[in-house]
């Protein structure tokens, strides 16, 4: 029987274990954190992702716990935009969506190992983010969740070219706000989020009706990049952050990290070329990757801050997620 050493159990690592099983493989799943744990994360998931859980038979367990975004709601400073998705997105912590992953992997043969690993040839990458090692300009990311009135849409508030911050619903009535910031901007704060935060009157506005439960978690320095053209990824078959990270306003990281770990773990089951594989990943990913480069771009230019209001949502939308 083949066996197939996953490492890292978030959504790419939990969906290559899961395929694999359902290649008919044995799967030693490696993760360094205790479970359930918090990421700081937006936890707004693509309408698209509930295609992939179906197929690994959760799609019904998801359902039964996230929260349903139809709507999304886009503020540029004073200007606002809004729209209805063409389908709804959802809402889950990432201490539920990981554990879910997780323990149905485990209740289905594959074994735990709560450890940290190093990869060996063949094995599934499914560890994250690398650390940013480029100087300069750097970004962090703050989460926290709130309770209080719940809205049913994703809203974004872009703050200027280099900040924004999500507010969108998770299960039981909590609200996710996330968001991302340059370290100087945080740091005129000392890295208080709050008081960061209420300084943008629409923001300000938005949360006063809400209260954070529990301390807000910060993460990075954060740094766009993808590995599809590294060498050092021919004996490894490597999936989610851990080969690309994209900017989180495309709210498409999860659905790419469960792509990517779906095609990892029946890549590993089957003994596809790791070359082969990334390829594929690559036709995938890239193209959104680099349309979300795009409009980040803009954005921090401030050309694109006058000219997103305008653009069509759906277009915004679909051309930066990856086609499953
Ligand atoms: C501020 C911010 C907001 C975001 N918002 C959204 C959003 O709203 N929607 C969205 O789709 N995406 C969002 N993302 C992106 C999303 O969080 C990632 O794309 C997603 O977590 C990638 O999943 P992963 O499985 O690749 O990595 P991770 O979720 O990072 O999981 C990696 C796992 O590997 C484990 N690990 C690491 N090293 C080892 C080792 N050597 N051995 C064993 N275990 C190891 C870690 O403990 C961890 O559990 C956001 C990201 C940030 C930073």
């Amino acid at each position: 029987m083949v066996r197939v050493q996953v490492l890292g159990a978030g959504p790419a690592g939990g969906a290559a274990a899961l395929t694999a099983l359902q290649e008919g493989a044995a799967v030693d799943l490696f993760e360094k954190s205790p479970f359930p744990r918090q990421k700081v994360c937006g936890e707004f998931l693509s309408p698209e992702t509930i295609e992939i859980l179906d197929g690994f038979g959760l799609a019904s367990l998801f359902l039964s716990q996230a929260a349903r975004m139809p709507r999304v709601q886009l503020y540029f400073g004073e200007k606002e935009k809004r729209g209805i998705l063409a389908e709804p997105a959802y809402g889950l912590s990432r201490s539920a969506l990981d554990s879910l992953l997780l323990e149905t992997a485990v209740s289905r043969g594959a074994r735990l190992h709560r450890q940290r690993a190093a990869p060996s040839p063949g094995a599934v990458v499914a560890t994250g983010r690398l650390a940013a090692t480029r100087k300069g300009k750097r970004l962090f990311g703050f989460k926290a969740h709130f309770c209080g009135p719940q809205n049913d849409a994703v809203e974004l508030f872009f703050l200027d070219g280099r900040s924004y911050v999500g507010v969108s619903p998770v299960e039981k009535g909590f609200t996710n706000v996330c968001g991302l910031a340059p370290e100087e901007a945080l740091q005129e704060c000392k890295f208080e989020i709050d008081e960061y935060l209420a300084r943008q009157r629409i923001l300000r506005q938005r949360l006063e009706p809400l209260a954070r439960q529990g301390d807000w978690l910060t993460s990075g320095p954060l740094v766009f990049e993808h590995r599809f053209e590294s060498p050092e990824l021919n004996e490894v078959y490597c999936a989610g952050d851990a080969l690309s990270f994209v900017d989180p306003f495309t709210g498409s990281g999860i659905l790419s990290a469960l792509l990517t770990g779906r095609e990892a773990g029946r890549a590993a089951a089957q003994g596809l070329p790791c070359s082969e594989y990334r390829l594929r990943c690559r036709q995938r990913i890239l193209p959104p990757f680099r349309a979300a480069t795009f409009f980040r771009k803009a954005l921090s230019e401030g050309w694109g801050w006058w000219l997103a209001p305008w653009a069509p949502l759906s277009v915004l939308f679909s051309l930066t997620r990856p086609k499953i």
